[in-house]
């Protein structure tokens, strides 16, 4: 993904998201993302966005409610704090896609779907002792064709 596509694909994210949960659109959070989007790093810190974040003139707790916010809207993960790391370090999480999939146990067809629904019973379940990050579905079944030639053979 270029840091273009990513940035539009954040954006989409968070447009839903703000829908969604009746938020406020604000030209900073749209800013940052364009920030984050040009860092161009797999994982990256607040001390990896200051200088850019100045000069938008971005304040700082704007800058952690917004992380926060793209954490929650699943832009981003935040990583735990591990041992020698002083700031907290943001991934992407759109380049982590769910994956969502029917699959015939015939002839092995596969075809993606899918379903917001499922997705938000996914992320909101609370797991014990567990973040969720991405997951992966797989409907087992037989396809179209598949139960045509069934049908066909036992007439
Ligand atoms: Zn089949």
């Amino acid at each position: 993904m270029t840091s273009v596509e990513r940035y539009e694909k954040a954006l989409a994210v968070l447009d839903q998201y703000i829908r969604d949960n009746n938020l406020r659109h604000t030209l900073e959070r749209e800013q940052l993302l364009k920030i984050i989007s040009e860092l161009n790093k797999p994982i990256f810190t607040v001390h990896d966005l200051d200088a850019k974040r100045r000069d938008a003139h971005i304040s700082l707790p704007t800058l952690y409610n917004s992380l926060g916010l793209f954490v929650s809207a699943r832009i981003l993960y935040k990583l735990e704090r591990t041992h020698g790391v002083t700031q907290e370090q943001y991934k992407w999480a759109l380049d982590a896609k769910n994956s969502m999939r029917v699959i015939c146990t015939r002839c092995g067809r596969e075809a993606a779907f899918n379903d917001k629904a499922l997705l938000q019973i996914v992320h909101n379940r609370k797991y014990a002792n567990f973040v969720p990050a991405h997951f992966s579905l797989y409907v087992y079944g037989v396809c179209k064709t598949c139960r045509r030639l069934l049908i066909q053979r036992n007439n």
